[in-house]
């Protein structure tokens, strides 16, 4: 199943979107992708949430 996960915040898509990105757990600013639920998480966050990135394809 592929649905587009949109930025909680704006209602766009990884690519697309503007706001400022940092973790919604620890606030880092690095490497933060857009997850499956909408928010913005950092590696660390991610795997300790069990968390996936809403598009791997994505450069
Ligand atoms: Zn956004
Ligand atoms: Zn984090």
């Amino acid at each position: 199943m592929q649905s587009t996960i949109l930025c909680s915040q704006c209602d766009k898509p990884e690519s697309k979107c503007g706001c400022d990105r940092y973790c919604c757990y620890c606030q880092g600013l690095e490497n933060i992708r857009l997850c499956m639920d909408g928010k913005y998480y950092c590696p660390d966050c991610r795997e300790a949430c069990e968390i996936h990135v809403a598009d791997t394809n994505e450069q």
